[in-house]
């Protein structure tokens, strides 16, 4: 079975989701070297050489949400709040430009304290202050309010599905709704936003079958952007005493992430590289990956934005991150891009 799903690989054939499962079975090193060559092979066709840095910008861990997995839902009550203010908010901007990220995404727990007016008035200072492409990773929100963000110039959005198991999204999440999510990724594409999404390795009572329905998601979808990270348990959270998702799973699905979208961009999160240090990202850039996303939040405010513990970095500088995040490229002999990095999908 595996020669015969290979040769579809090889031949550029589409591949269904038992072979999916199958995939995500493997176990043994040499299995598993074959299917991560291949997904190498693809990510450099349809994704190119290039290495795409985008700065992440935490800019406020306030939420009012109470996703079940994570470390800033609205009941933790021992996570330290904090929100940026817009003015560092845009000199962080400017860091990032000056250390050559030309993409800046602003992520935050869903904190309406950022209404529609602020968040705009803040893009359209950030697009006339700095040559950078800006991606919203904010949570949902009305479709007008999205509308004016990419009129303001934002230019992509960031919105993981989390998971495609209907029941298992609804477990996790008391205070949303799996359509609603699925709908906002829609018309957030309407819109004409480059849009992204991506879900977690090993949340609990997910199974193979859903991790292959959710890659068949993102080719259904036509995301430009995936991301794949592990679920890392968070004591403070109703999911506390859980198993983390693992490393070899999160690069299985990223190779198959890449074989099955082909164009989509796909970072090497921050999630995988906290469970594997020394070399996850690198790893996954070899495996299907394209894109790093370091941490430019300021170093007072990292700790506080705990999605999950034991984050990476945290303690590291913007500046230092830059180093250390072109090293690892370096060693792998990849370059990095100098352009936007904007979506690769043909027409
Ligand atoms: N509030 C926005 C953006 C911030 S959360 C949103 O929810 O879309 C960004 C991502 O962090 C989430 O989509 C989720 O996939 C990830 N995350 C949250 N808790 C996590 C955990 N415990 N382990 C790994 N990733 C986690
Ligand atoms: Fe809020 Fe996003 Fe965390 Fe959910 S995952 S609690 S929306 S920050």
């Amino acid at each position: 079975m595996l020669e015969e799903i290979l040769q579809k690989i090889d031949n550029e054939q589409d591949l269904n989701k038992e072979d999916l499962v199958f995939l995500l079975g493997l176990k043994r090193r040499e299995d598993l070297e074959a299917l991560y060559h291949r997904a190498d092979l693809y990510r450099k066709k349809y994704a190119g050489e290039e290495v795409h840095l985008r700065g992440l910008i935490e800019f406020s861990n306030y939420c009012r949400k109470n996703c079940c997995y994570c470390g800033i839902r609205r009941d933790n009550v021992k996570a330290r709040r904090y929100r940026m203010p817009n003015e560092e908010i845009l000199s962080t901007v400017t860091l990032a430009e000056k250390l050559g990220y030309r993409t800046v995404v602003l992520q935050s727990g869903e904190d309406m304290y950022f209404t529609a007016d602020r968040l705009v008035d803040l893009i359209k200072r950030i697009k006339q202050q700095s040559d950078v492409a800006i991606t919203l990773s904010i949570g949902e929100r009305p479709r007008e309010e999205y509308e004016r963000f990419f009129k303001a110039g934002a230019d992509r959005t960031l919105i993981r599905f989390e998971t495609s198991n209907r029941v298992l999204y609804q477990k996790l999440h008391p205070d949303s709704d799996y359509d609603e999510r699925m709908t906002q990724l829609k018309w957030q594409k309407e819109i004409g936003f480059q849009v992204g999404s991506g879900i977690m390795i090993g949340l609990p009572g997910q199974t193979m079958e859903d991790l292959a329905g959710d890659i068949l998601k993102f080719k259904e979808l036509e995301l430009d952007m995936v991301g794949v990270g592990p679920y890392i348990c968070h004591q403070d959270t109703p999911l506390k005493g859980n198993d983390n998702g693992t490393v070899e799973m999160t690069f299985k699905v990223i190779a198959l992430t890449r074989i099955v979208t082909r164009y989509a961009h796909i970072p090497a999160t921050t999630a995988l590289a906290t469970l594997r240090q020394a070399d996850g990202r690198e790893r996954a850039l070899q495996l299907g990956a394209n894109v790093v996303m370091p941490n430019v939040t300021p170093v007072e405010y990292r700790s506080a934005y705990e999605l999950y513990p034991a984050k990476v970095c945290i303690y590291e500088d913007a500046e230092k991150c830059h180093g250390c995040i072109h090293g690892r490229i370096f060693s792998i002999d990849r370059p990095v891009s100098k352009g936007y990095g904007h979506s690769v999908w043909p027409g």
